[in-house]
């Protein structure tokens, strides 16, 4: 789901909040959301964190849109039409509800809460994403992977994982890729990454061991989370950049807090994203474009969905910009 337009948000003017640290604490800076229409009659609002202004990628994710809990009767819930990907891989995590993925190598699968569902687009494929009518309220986070250069033109496939919750000290987790508290993820990845959902108790107070060459985010899907030093309101991202091979996340609140846990190693190129498409030139995007108005073979097409296909948006006037982050600070 979730096309991504490049022009708001080179004009967006993201608030990023510095935090000095400590003595021992990590400095961890704060990626606000953006609030943005799926569109649709009555659309779905997510909470966009990646990409922004200021950070395109943590590890090779480049792309993150959290959601709900929202009301499936009020809203409508999710009705994604089929539409194209190249370049990257979609992984959905749901907290809430319940959401029927058709895609066009013939998968019909059911994404359902602490459960990965991989889809590799690679060199093309096209999907569509409908919450069911028994899901009342929907709450989740489509994640995009951006693939490395010498793999982005993969052959497309899904995956699906529902990984063993784990105890932790104060709470529990689910490590959907990479490793974590001693549990590795059997999905493989194209580069060195970590997903894992992490449940805390309240007053848990908890350090975790992380890889140092990883780069890492934490999305607060529910209560708030203090990472190191740095409290992370609900729906924000908290970034810590390579260099530590801790993190202590406290939950001070009476209730439960829920977070993802992103990290992966500096993805080191730059990448053009435009709707539903990664390239590594304006050029890419442009045939990927033409091939799916025209219906070309790569896309494949998606069975049973009633309805027709997205068509792609037109091209901005100017040429399409690659994207990377600038040097560690
Ligand atoms: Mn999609």
């Amino acid at each position: 789901m979730a096309a991504y337009e490049q022009t708001p948000v080179e004009n967006h003017r993201t608030s990023v909040t510095q935090h000095q640290n400590t003595a021992d604490t990590r400095r961890v800076e704060l990626l606000s959301a953006r609030e943005v229409p799926l569109g649709g009659p009555r659309a779905m609002t997510v909470r966009r964190t990646l990409p922004q202004r200021e950070r395109s990628l943590i590890g090779a994710w480049c792309f993150a849109d959290h959601y709900g809990p929202d009301d499936v009767t009020a809203t409508g819930g999710m009705d994604v039409a089929p539409h194209p990907h190249i370049g990257l891989q979609t992984a959905s995590w749901l907290f809430n509800g319940e959401i029927e993925h058709r895609d066009s190598l013939g998968t019909h699968a059911m994404v359902r809460p602490g459960e990965l569902n991989l889809m590799t687009a690679g060199h093309g494929i096209s999907h569509s994403e409908v919450s069911t009518p028994d899901t009342t309220v929907l709450r989740g986070i489509q994640l995009w992977i951006a693939l490395p250069d010498a793999h982005r033109d993969v052959a497309p496939a899904f995956r699906h994982h529902a990984p063993a919750t784990i105890a932790l000290d104060g709470g529990t987790a689910r490590v959907f890729l990479g490793t974590l508290a001693g549990d590795t993820s059997p999905v493989p990845t194209y580069s060195p990454l970590l997903g894992a959902e992490l449940v805390l108790e309240p007053g848990a107070h908890t350090t975790l061991a992380v890889d140092p060459t990883f780069e890492h985010g934490v999305l607060v899907d529910e209560g708030a989370v203090r990472v190191e030093d740095t409290l992370v309101p609900n729906a924000e991202l908290g970034y810590l950049a390579p260099g530590g091979d801790t993190i202590t996340l406290t939950n001070d609140a009476s209730g439960p807090a829920r977070l993802l846990l992103l990290g992966g190693a500096p993805f080191g190129e730059e990448i053009v994203m435009w709707w539903n498409f990664i390239g590594r030139s304006h050029e890419d995007i442009v045939a990927a474009r033409a091939d799916w108005e025209a219906g070309a073979e790569r896309f494949g097409t998606v069975s049973d969905y009633p309805g027709n296909r997205l068509p792609a948006p037109e091209l901005p006037n100017s040429r399409l910009k690659a994207r990377g982050n600038r040097s560690p600070r």
